[in-house]
């Protein structure tokens, strides 16, 4: 008779933990690469004024939305983000607690987490950190041993060595699709038909990077710290200086040329003519790798493949988006991780389904 009323509450109570526990994801998300402690200091404060953020002022949900998404001591805007996570966690804790068994949610609720932390820093940053992937290995293990259904066995060793093994398979399985995406993708290389004039003029902290009538910004084509742009160029003058037949290379924030180091901070112009433009680029960071190993340690090893495949296939069709409304045709920027988040929250609300699904086509 009180089953209904237990229900109701306790779903309330997933609701409620999964908005609290939003609010600390996105001090995780926020202080995690820039390696600050989550502890010190205790209280979360204003990323633009520092102040320490009063109690009633840190409510999850409620707070973003009464200060109409502004910091209550300077009015500055606060992300969308910082509600969008906490949304976010909250309505996926709860279609959790929905849906599984109460060992299973709980342990899914910490999978949850890892993966949207991972995902709103790899929005950001273009990284994963450890500390999300390795340290979501070693929880997927431990929390397969202490729940095995979770590898659909009752045997807890059994349970430990398949959490093991899908984990070495997700970071195989995407180590192979890097090193064959290197052969077939990571330079990309543009010849171009004649000597084609550039030109870098800076415009406030970025610059505007034009290779014969391709207009760009000079952030769209690095995304991570060590990613480089060769120009090969028949005469390329930086500044006052001038080149002969020059190789240029550049990071986001550097030039070298002959051996000849530039800070762009320093810079105002750099033109020439080119011949070849060559971008040297991952296309996947090694965080992806480590990210689709803790999928596989909590989810197991058919969660590795279908992960992989509804991340491809979600990312592709948002690359054509990209491509058919315009814009970014060299961009280096591509975070994977998200797309892989997604396919293993599909695999585990819809991953029997599909299987049902599958296994109907394989015997008619
Ligand atoms: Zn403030």
């Amino acid at each position: 008779m009180h089953q209904p009323v237990n229900e109701f509450l306790f779903g309330a109570f997933a609701l409620l933990l999964g908005a609290a526990v939003g609010s600390f994801l996105n001090v995780c998300i926020y202080r995690w690469p820039v390696d600050l402690s989550i502890n010190r200091p205790r209280r979360s404060f204003c990323p633009s004024c520092k102040q320490p953020i009063r109690w009633h002022h840190n409510l999850p949900l409620i707070s973003w939305l009464v200060l109409g998404g502004r910091c209550a001591n300077c009015g500055a805007k606060i992300s969308f983000r910082y509600f969008a996570v906490e949304l976010v966690t909250a309505l996926l804790f709860f279609a959790v607690w929905q849906r599984f068994p109460w060992q299973i949610a709980i342990v899914y609720w910490i999978f949850v987490s890892l993966l949207i932390i991972g995902t709103f820093i790899d929005f950001e940053h273009f990284i994963i950190p450890d500390r999300v992937t390795i340290g979501g290995v070693i929880a997927g293990v431990v929390c397969s041993l202490a729940v095995p259904a979770l590898m659909g066995t009752d045997s807890r060793v059994a349970a430990g060595l398949r959490a093991l093994l899908a984990a070495a398979l997700g970071y195989v399985i995407l180590l192979i699709v890097l090193e064959a995406g290197k052969i077939a993708f990571g330079r990309k290389r543009i010849r171009f038909d004649g000597p084609t004039p550039f030109s870098w003029t800076k415009r406030g902290e970025d610059a505007d990077f034009i290779v014969g009538t391709e207009e760009s910004l000079w952030s769209d084509y690095f995304a991570r710290e060590k990613d480089r742009l060769l120009l090969q160029c028949d005469e390329a003058r930086i500044d006052h200086h001038t080149f002969g037949n020059v190789m240029l290379e550049f990071r986001y924030d550097r030039v070298t040329a002959n051996g000849q180091l530039l800070m762009l901070d320093d810079v105002t112009h750099i033109s020439g003519v080119a011949r070849e433009l060559v971008i040297p680029r991952e296309a996947m960071g090694r965080g992806d790798l480590k990210f689709l190993a803790a999928i596989g340690a909590f989810l197991g090893w058919r969660a590795v493949l279908f992960s992989l495949f509804a991340g491809s296939l979600l990312g592709s069709i948002v690359g054509l988006v990209t491509l058919v409304v315009g814009r970014p045709v060299w961009s280096a920027k591509l975070p994977f991780g998200p797309y892989l988040a997604f396919g293993a929250i599909s695999w585990m609300f819809f991953g029997q389904i599909f299987l049902r699904w599958y296994a109907g086509l394989l015997t008619p």
